[in-house]
């Protein structure tokens, strides 16, 4: 299902997300959304925990306070 509202930017460059919308995903204040431009769209979502070396959200360990895959650690476990 597509969801269509209209929304005008304000003079800070902000937009609100209605309420509806954000009941609907589950969006509560301080989430943090993830904004991807690509082809002249824009994709808003909430953010999950990813990789932050490859962005992948799966396999996912924590080391000092970093997000990391287990394929980037066995990447790094290569390096000498
Ligand atoms: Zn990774």
């Amino acid at each position: 299902m597509i969801y269509t509202s209209y929304k005008k930017i304000d003079e800070a460059g902000r937009v609100v997300i209605s309420k509806d919308i954000r009941r609907k995903l589950s969006l509560k204040h301080n989430d943090i959304l993830k904004i991807d431009v690509k082809d002249n769209v824009i994709v808003i979502k909430k953010a999950e925990p990813s990789c932050e070396f490859c962005e992948s959200e799966e396999n996912l360990l924590q080391f000092k306070g970093k997000t990391l895959c287990k394929n980037c650690l066995e990447e790094m476990k290569k390096i000498n």
